[in-house]
């Protein structure tokens, strides 16, 4: 987006993360409404406080559905279909798992093998009864827990687009800790593709959408370190640990921010050949892989082009 000073960027920290509003007029007003919406939207689907619709599920496990509300039921509902596709490695019913990992919440030791493997019989997604008539949402087993933490973001950036658009405006970007949505841009919105396990203005190059979602998930955001080996916040769903393999991140550009949450797990767990694959099959889904060889590979550029500022990256 040029020229840089018509923007006015607002920003707050919200669901543990940095929050950024960029518009093109001086609104405070609007802003403090966007963060307000944001803030109500956390509360219905966060599992780091004790008080939301997905924490009511979650206590109620075992014992008794619990009735939801329509956008919590239909994230839920969502969730859950991806999670049974064949071979897919997004498993929202990870929550057992997150919590003894604690992965970006001070956890910084493997739990015992033993342990792993009893909090993975925790974690079918077919153990998850909705009841569509009556809104309701019942977790079978005592323990289970969902994580709505992968898909959550994408959501309500899609929602604050809602919003801003509602509002008659025209150009915007906001920035959920690492989920970008867009409206307008003229020319267009610039993103910058983060340089892994770098400072946090360090780029690999810049993503120009106009009117897409673009969302980042890296092995380099939240990880901790033990005996040369790097364990990141992204779990297998078959093994427990974090996934691995030749992927430091994943981005997605689509129109809707929350096919980019969902996208970016899928594709990490698929690994490059497959998720290009993958996605040269699925409309309005396109991706830009970083690999730990520094290839950045990019799928067809129709909803963007990408611009390389690190020549020791290599674009593919
Ligand atoms: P962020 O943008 O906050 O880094 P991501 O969108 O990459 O987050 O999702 C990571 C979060 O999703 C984890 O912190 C955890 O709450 C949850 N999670 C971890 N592994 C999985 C998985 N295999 N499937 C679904 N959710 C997961
Ligand atoms: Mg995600």
């Amino acid at each position: 987006m040029s020229p840089d000073d018509r923007v006015y960027a607002y920003s707050a920290v919200l669901m543990g993360s940095p929050i950024l509003l960029k518009l093109l007029e001086h609104n405070q007003p609007l802003a403090a409404d966007v963060f307000r919406l944001i803030k109500q939207q956390e509360n219905l689907f966060t599992v780091n406080r004790p008080a939301s619709e997905v924490m009511a599920v979650n206590q109620a496990a075992g014992d008794h559905p619990v009735v939801v509300s329509q956008p919590v039921f239909d994230l839920i509902a969502r969730a859950r279909e991806i999670s049974l596709l064949t071979g897919s490695c997004f498993n929202f019913t990870i929550g057992p798992l997150v919590k003894c990992w604690k992965i970006g919440f001070q956890g910084n030791s493997i739990p015992p093998a033993a342990e792993i493997a009893r909090l993975l019989t925790l974690t079918n997604p077919r153990q998850v009864i909705l009841d569509r008539q009556a809104r309701s949402v019942f977790l079978q087993t005592k323990g289970m827990e969902i994580d709505l933490g992968a898909i959550a973001k994408g959501y309500i950036a899609d929602r604050v687009r809602d919003f801003l658009r509602q509002q008659q405006v025209t150009d915007a970007l906001i920035n959920l800790g690492g989920n970008v949505q867009t409206i307008g841009g003229m020319p267009d919105w610039g993103i910058g593709l983060k340089k892994p396990f770098a400072g946090p203005d360090e780029l690999i190059g810049v993503i120009s959408v106009c009117g897409k979602s673009v969302v980042t998930s890296g092995i380099y955001e939240r990880y901790f370190e033990l005996a040369g080996q790097r364990y990141h916040h992204i779990l297998d769903p078959q093994s427990g640990f974090p996934l691995d393999n030749e992927l430091l991140s994943v981005t997605i550009i689509s129109p809707q921010s929350i096919d980019g949450d969902i996208y970016t797990t899928l594709l990490y767990g698929m690994g490059v050949d497959k998720g290009l694959a993958y996605i040269a099959e699925t409309p309005d889904i396109e991706a830009i892989f970083v690999t730990r060889q520094r290839q950045v590979i990019c799928s067809s550029q129709r909803q963007f082009t990408f611009t390389l500022l690190d020549n020791r990256y290599q674009l593919q």
